[in-house]
Protein backbone atom coordinates (compact mmCIF):
# COMPACT_ATOMS: atom_id res chain seq x y z
CA UNK A 1 0.00 0.00 0.00
CA UNK A 2 1.48 3.30 -0.66
CA UNK A 3 2.22 5.79 1.58
CA UNK A 4 -0.16 8.93 2.06
CA UNK A 5 0.99 12.57 0.38
CA UNK A 6 1.68 15.34 2.75
CA UNK A 7 2.07 18.74 1.77
CA UNK A 8 2.36 21.51 3.71
CA UNK A 9 1.83 25.20 2.92
CA UNK A 10 1.96 28.91 4.00
CA UNK A 11 0.28 32.25 4.08
CA UNK A 12 0.39 35.19 5.77
CA UNK A 13 2.05 34.12 8.88
CA UNK A 14 5.50 34.90 10.86
CA UNK A 15 6.26 30.64 9.78
CA UNK A 16 6.49 30.08 13.67
CA UNK A 17 4.42 27.06 13.27
CA UNK A 18 6.73 25.40 10.85
CA UNK A 19 9.45 25.88 13.15
CA UNK A 20 7.57 24.23 15.40
CA UNK A 21 7.75 21.28 13.13
CA UNK A 22 11.45 21.59 12.06
CA UNK A 23 11.77 21.58 15.78
CA UNK A 24 10.43 18.11 16.35
CA UNK A 25 13.97 17.13 14.97
CA UNK A 26 14.46 13.04 15.13
CA UNK A 27 10.77 12.89 16.25
CA UNK A 28 9.33 14.44 13.07
CA UNK A 29 11.04 11.26 11.08
CA UNK A 30 9.40 9.35 13.31
CA UNK A 31 6.01 11.17 13.06
CA UNK A 32 6.11 11.79 8.94
CA UNK A 33 8.08 8.26 8.54
CA UNK A 34 4.88 6.82 7.78
CA UNK A 35 3.88 9.34 5.17
CA UNK A 36 5.35 10.91 1.74
CA UNK A 37 6.26 14.50 1.87
CA UNK A 38 5.88 15.43 -1.38
CA UNK A 39 5.75 19.48 -0.79
CA UNK A 40 7.40 22.06 2.27
CA UNK A 41 8.73 25.11 1.06
CA UNK A 42 10.66 25.70 4.07
CA UNK A 43 12.40 22.28 4.54
CA UNK A 44 12.44 21.33 0.96
CA UNK A 45 12.89 22.22 -2.81
CA UNK A 46 10.65 19.54 -4.38
CA UNK A 47 7.39 20.40 -5.53
CA UNK A 48 3.98 18.79 -6.27
CA UNK A 49 0.31 19.12 -6.88
CA UNK A 50 -0.56 15.42 -6.21
CA UNK A 51 -0.94 15.24 -1.87
CA UNK A 52 -3.90 13.56 -0.11
CA UNK A 53 -3.03 15.74 3.31
CA UNK A 54 -2.61 19.72 3.15
CA UNK A 55 -1.14 21.02 6.21
CA UNK A 56 -2.05 25.18 5.91
CA UNK A 57 -0.46 27.66 8.20
CA UNK A 58 -1.29 31.32 7.73
CA UNK A 59 -4.24 33.31 6.84
CA UNK A 60 -5.91 34.85 4.56
CA UNK A 61 -5.30 38.77 3.11
CA UNK A 62 -5.24 38.53 -0.56
CA UNK A 63 -7.68 37.73 -3.69
CA UNK A 64 -4.92 35.61 -4.92
CA UNK A 65 -4.25 33.72 -1.68
CA UNK A 66 -7.93 32.73 -1.64
CA UNK A 67 -7.69 31.08 -5.19
CA UNK A 68 -4.68 29.61 -4.06
CA UNK A 69 -6.51 27.72 -1.27
CA UNK A 70 -9.20 27.08 -3.24
CA UNK A 71 -6.78 25.04 -5.45
CA UNK A 72 -5.12 23.70 -2.53
CA UNK A 73 -8.95 22.45 -1.32
CA UNK A 74 -9.27 20.73 -4.45
CA UNK A 75 -6.42 18.48 -4.34
CA UNK A 76 -6.02 17.33 -1.01
CA UNK A 77 -8.63 14.89 0.16
CA UNK A 78 -7.48 16.13 3.75
CA UNK A 79 -7.03 19.80 5.00
CA UNK A 80 -5.31 20.97 8.07
CA UNK A 81 -5.59 24.12 9.55
CA UNK A 82 -1.59 24.49 11.51
CA UNK A 83 -1.46 27.66 14.02
CA UNK A 84 -4.12 30.27 15.18
CA UNK A 85 -3.31 32.33 11.81
CA UNK A 86 -5.11 29.59 9.64
CA UNK A 87 -7.58 28.35 12.57
CA UNK A 88 -9.03 31.77 13.42
CA UNK A 89 -6.81 34.67 11.39
CA UNK A 90 -4.66 34.78 14.35
CA UNK A 91 -3.07 38.40 15.06
CA UNK A 92 -3.48 39.46 11.52
CA UNK A 93 -6.81 40.14 11.93
CA UNK A 94 -6.37 42.78 14.10
CA UNK A 95 -5.85 44.40 10.69
CA UNK A 96 -9.87 44.22 10.54
CA UNK A 97 -10.23 46.48 13.33
CA UNK A 98 -9.19 49.04 10.50
CA UNK A 99 -9.80 50.66 7.50
CA UNK A 100 -8.08 48.52 5.18
CA UNK A 101 -6.29 52.23 2.78
CA UNK A 102 -5.11 53.58 6.88
CA UNK A 103 -3.52 50.05 7.43
CA UNK A 104 -1.97 50.39 4.30
CA UNK A 105 -0.54 53.55 4.10
CA UNK A 106 0.49 52.99 7.72
CA UNK A 107 2.59 50.16 6.35
CA UNK A 108 3.73 51.01 2.69
CA UNK A 109 3.37 54.95 3.16
CA UNK A 110 3.44 56.74 -0.34
CA UNK A 111 3.39 53.49 -1.97
CA UNK A 112 -0.07 51.87 -0.49
CA UNK A 113 -1.12 52.05 -3.95
CA UNK A 114 0.51 50.04 -5.83
CA UNK A 115 -1.16 46.77 -7.32
CA UNK A 116 0.67 44.34 -5.90
CA UNK A 117 0.90 45.76 -2.43
CA UNK A 118 -3.39 44.89 -2.47
CA UNK A 119 -4.55 43.68 0.17
CA UNK A 120 -8.70 42.56 1.64
CA UNK A 121 -10.17 41.83 4.95
CA UNK A 122 -7.97 38.88 6.80
CA UNK A 123 -9.71 35.74 6.78
CA UNK A 124 -9.48 32.27 9.18
CA UNK A 125 -8.50 29.34 6.40
CA UNK A 126 -12.37 27.77 6.93
CA UNK A 127 -13.70 31.20 5.78
CA UNK A 128 -12.84 30.43 2.67
CA UNK A 129 -12.69 26.64 2.21
CA UNK A 130 -13.84 24.07 4.47
CA UNK A 131 -10.84 22.64 6.92
CA UNK A 132 -10.84 19.54 8.49
CA UNK A 133 -8.92 19.16 11.67
CA UNK A 134 -7.48 22.12 13.51
CA UNK A 135 -4.03 22.52 15.37
CA UNK A 136 -4.39 25.48 17.47
CA UNK A 137 -2.30 27.58 18.95
CA UNK A 138 0.45 30.52 18.47
CA UNK A 139 2.19 28.93 18.04
CA UNK A 140 1.15 25.29 17.67
CA UNK A 141 1.89 22.29 20.71
CA UNK A 142 4.52 20.05 18.86
CA UNK A 143 2.47 16.83 21.15
CA UNK A 144 -0.66 18.16 19.64
CA UNK A 145 0.83 18.69 16.34
CA UNK A 146 2.08 14.99 16.34
CA UNK A 147 -0.65 13.61 17.72
CA UNK A 148 -3.48 14.94 15.03
CA UNK A 149 -1.01 13.45 12.05
CA UNK A 150 -0.28 10.05 13.63
CA UNK A 151 -4.43 9.39 14.35
CA UNK A 152 -4.94 10.92 10.74
CA UNK A 153 -2.08 8.05 9.16
CA UNK A 154 -3.55 5.82 11.63
CA UNK A 155 -6.93 6.59 10.10
CA UNK A 156 -8.54 7.68 13.56
CA UNK A 157 -10.14 10.78 13.97
CA UNK A 158 -8.01 13.03 16.79
CA UNK A 159 -9.97 14.07 19.21
CA UNK A 160 -9.53 18.33 20.07
CA UNK A 161 -10.36 19.40 23.83
CA UNK A 162 -13.68 20.87 24.08
CA UNK A 163 -13.93 22.19 27.45
CA UNK A 164 -11.63 25.40 28.70
CA UNK A 165 -8.10 26.31 29.54
CA UNK A 166 -9.44 26.62 33.29
CA UNK A 167 -9.87 22.97 33.56
CA UNK A 168 -5.90 22.27 32.54
CA UNK A 169 -5.12 25.27 34.70
CA UNK A 170 -6.77 24.07 38.10
CA UNK A 171 -5.62 20.40 37.68
CA UNK A 172 -2.10 21.62 37.75
CA UNK A 173 -2.71 23.46 41.11
CA UNK A 174 -2.47 26.86 39.85
CA UNK A 175 -3.29 29.26 41.91
CA UNK A 176 -5.69 31.80 39.69
CA UNK A 177 -4.91 34.88 38.22
CA UNK A 178 -7.77 36.81 38.46
CA UNK A 179 -6.75 36.87 42.30
CA UNK A 180 -3.70 38.82 41.02
CA UNK A 181 -5.54 41.17 39.04
CA UNK A 182 -4.68 39.73 35.72
CA UNK A 183 -7.81 39.48 33.15
CA UNK A 184 -7.17 35.68 32.02
CA UNK A 185 -9.45 34.25 29.36
CA UNK A 186 -9.20 30.97 30.31
CA UNK A 187 -12.45 30.61 31.45
CA UNK A 188 -13.95 31.14 27.59
CA UNK A 189 -10.29 29.59 25.78
CA UNK A 190 -10.29 26.09 24.53
CA UNK A 191 -7.77 23.89 26.14
CA UNK A 192 -5.33 21.62 24.98
CA UNK A 193 -1.86 23.80 25.77
CA UNK A 194 -2.17 22.31 29.41
CA UNK A 195 -2.34 25.82 30.00
CA UNK A 196 0.82 27.19 29.63
CA UNK A 197 0.82 30.77 30.48
CA UNK A 198 -0.74 30.78 33.40
CA UNK A 199 1.40 27.84 34.64
CA UNK A 200 3.92 30.43 34.09
CA UNK A 201 2.38 33.14 35.75
CA UNK A 202 0.80 34.76 32.93
CA UNK A 203 -2.73 34.94 31.59
CA UNK A 204 -4.16 33.51 28.95
CA UNK A 205 -5.02 35.38 25.89
CA UNK A 206 -6.37 33.47 23.94
CA UNK A 207 -4.75 31.81 20.69
CA UNK A 208 -6.76 28.37 20.82
CA UNK A 209 -9.51 30.37 19.66
CA UNK A 210 -13.19 30.62 22.21
CA UNK A 211 -14.40 27.47 22.78
CA UNK A 212 -17.84 26.02 21.06
CA UNK A 213 -19.82 26.47 23.62
CA UNK A 214 -18.38 28.70 26.57
CA UNK A 215 -19.88 28.53 30.09
CA UNK A 216 -20.98 32.77 29.55
CA UNK A 217 -22.81 32.53 32.65
CA UNK A 218 -19.64 31.40 34.86
CA UNK A 219 -17.60 34.00 32.99
CA UNK A 220 -20.06 36.57 33.56
CA UNK A 221 -19.72 35.73 37.78
CA UNK A 222 -15.89 35.37 37.72
CA UNK A 223 -15.91 39.35 36.06
CA UNK A 224 -18.61 40.62 38.56
CA UNK A 225 -16.75 38.81 41.25
CA UNK A 226 -13.59 40.95 40.59
CA UNK A 227 -15.06 44.32 39.94
CA UNK A 228 -14.72 44.36 35.76
CA UNK A 229 -17.12 44.94 32.98
CA UNK A 230 -18.37 42.57 29.82
CA UNK A 231 -16.35 46.02 27.94
CA UNK A 232 -12.90 45.44 29.93
CA UNK A 233 -12.93 42.19 29.26
CA UNK A 234 -13.70 42.38 25.67
CA UNK A 235 -10.64 44.85 25.62
CA UNK A 236 -8.18 41.67 26.72
CA UNK A 237 -9.92 39.41 23.63
CA UNK A 238 -8.68 41.67 21.31
CA UNK A 239 -5.31 40.20 20.25
CA UNK A 240 -6.64 36.80 19.30
CA UNK A 241 -10.31 37.21 19.06
CA UNK A 242 -10.87 40.51 16.58
CA UNK A 243 -14.05 39.69 13.98
CA UNK A 244 -14.57 36.07 15.52
CA UNK A 245 -17.97 35.76 17.09
CA UNK A 246 -18.53 37.96 20.44
CA UNK A 247 -19.05 35.42 22.61
CA UNK A 248 -20.00 37.26 26.04
CA UNK A 249 -22.78 39.71 25.62
CA UNK A 250 -23.84 42.56 27.76
S1 LIG B 1 -0.03 31.12 14.72
FE1 LIG B 1 1.52 32.44 15.68
S2 LIG B 1 3.44 31.27 15.58
FE2 LIG B 1 1.98 30.35 14.12
S3 LIG B 1 2.42 31.33 12.18
FE3 LIG B 1 0.76 32.49 13.14
S4 LIG B 1 1.80 34.16 14.25
FE4 LIG B 1 3.34 32.62 13.77
S1 LIG C 1 -5.56 31.52 35.89
FE1 LIG C 1 -6.84 31.64 34.06
S2 LIG C 1 -6.91 29.56 33.26
FE2 LIG C 1 -6.20 29.44 35.39
S3 LIG C 1 -8.08 29.10 36.57
FE3 LIG C 1 -7.72 31.32 36.54
S4 LIG C 1 -8.92 32.05 34.78
FE4 LIG C 1 -8.71 29.85 34.54
S1 LIG D 1 -2.82 29.55 27.94
FE1 LIG D 1 -4.09 30.62 26.43
S2 LIG D 1 -2.70 32.01 25.34
FE2 LIG D 1 -1.45 30.53 26.47
S3 LIG D 1 -1.01 28.89 25.00
FE3 LIG D 1 -2.85 28.29 26.12
S4 LIG D 1 -4.58 29.07 24.91
FE4 LIG D 1 -2.74 30.12 24.20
Amino acid sequence: MSKPKIAIFDFACCEGCQLQIVNLEEELLDVLGGADVVEWREAMSEKSDEYDIAIVEGSITRLEDEERLKLIRSRAKVLIALGACATIGGINKLKNNFDLDEVKTCVYGKDAQKPHLATELTKALDEVVPVDFYVHGCPIDRKEFTYIVRCLLLGKTPEIPEYPVCVECKAKGNPCLWEYGQVCLGPIIRAGCGARCPSNGFRCFGCRGYIDNPNVDAAKDVIEKYGLSVEQLKTKMVLFGSQQEPTIHE
